[in-house]
């Protein structure tokens, strides 16, 4: 042998509870794999009370970064030494990052969600509307807004948390803001370049829940993006591309955020196809 073996890995993983069925790690080691990256990535049922610890036990295993999950994206926030821009304004984080001896918080859903909206448009200039307030959605309003999106309405349900999430654009961001409560089917403006909804509407086992919306609002030439994961091919957007709209599933955002945590733990650009391939296989698309 020329060189000594070298039998150490490179750790990182997730922090959730439940995590046994989180597909990240799948399509994360697929990627280390084609790779040949010496890289691991654990899933680990972690406890809110032990949430602490397990960032200590992180640290002390020299781990290079880990992702958050439910229950844990704000509360980790205590724990690490430092905050990325939009994860600042968001408060909330789902990738750690060791940059210098520090876990610095980031979050990369609306990174990935952006990544994979410019794959199909600039959405510099652009007016949005953004179906729902929660966490998907606050990722999205926020990267969004801070890439240059011009005017963006928030169209919510319930309307303390529709105009929190304008609010907190409008405080942080230079892009126009409105609030719209969501009673009966919404008309989209028909200025509207892009359309999101980042609710929890066509979600597994409830696959043929569908926004309420004109869907003669629907125009060809919009942008239709879902975050939806599991079914991809929601209503939504089997209805934005029978009406000729440009539609974006939920892949997208979830491949893209795994690129980018990749590209902050190891520095490596990976190929995005060979994790879209794995999470192809296990939602059997
Ligand atoms: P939250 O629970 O924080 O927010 C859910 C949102 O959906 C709220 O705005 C809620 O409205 C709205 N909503 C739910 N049911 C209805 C309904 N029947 N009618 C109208 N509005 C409804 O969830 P998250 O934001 O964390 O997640 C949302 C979705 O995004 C999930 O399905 C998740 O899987 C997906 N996701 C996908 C990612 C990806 O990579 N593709 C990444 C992250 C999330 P209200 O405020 O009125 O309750």
């Amino acid at each position: 042998m020329s060189e000594s073996p070298n039998f150490l890995s490179q750790l990182t993983g997730c922090f959730a509870r439940p995590a046994a069925e989180n597909p990240t790690v799948a399509m994360i080691e697929a990627a280390f794999a084609h790779h040949g990256l010496p890289w691991r990535y654990v899933n680990c049922e972690v406890a809110p009370e032990k949430l602490g610890e397990a960032v200590r036990g992180a640290r002390a295993m020299g781990w290079a970064g880990f992702n958050c999950s439910l229950p844990h994206k704000v509360a980790v926030i205590e724990h690490l030494d430092g905050l990325g821009e939009s994860a600042e304004i968001m408060q909330a984080v789902n990738c750690v990052v060791m940059r210098g001896h520090q876990y610095i918080g980031e979050n990369t859903d609306g990174k990935g969600f952006l990544q994979s909206l410019q794959e199909f448009v600039d959405p510099v200039g652009k007016t949005m509307v953004l179906f729902g307030a929660g966490g998907a959605a606050r990722a999205i309003g926020v990267e969004t807004a801070l890439a240059g999106v011009a005017r963006i309405t928030v169209v919510n349900r319930s309307e303390k948390r529709g105009q929190e999430l304008a609010q907190l654009l409008e405080n942080n961001t230079s892009t126009a803001i409105e609030f719209v409560r969501w009673e009966g089917d919404y008309r989209l403006p028909e200025e509207t370049d892009i359309v999101v909804n980042a609710t929890s509407i066509g979600l597994f086992p409830d696959v043929d829940a569908h926004l309420n919306l004109h869907l003669d609002s629907l125009a060809a030439g919009m942008v239709v993006a879902d975050v939806i994961v599991n079914p991809p091919m929601t209503r939504l957007i089997q209805d934005a591309a029978a009406r000729g709209c440009t539609a974006i599933d939920g892949l997208g955002m979830l491949v893209n955020q795994g690129v980018i945590s990749i590209k902050y733990w190891t520095d490596a650009d990976v190929e995005a196809k060979v994790m879209r391939a794995k999470i192809e296989e296990i939602f059997g698309v």
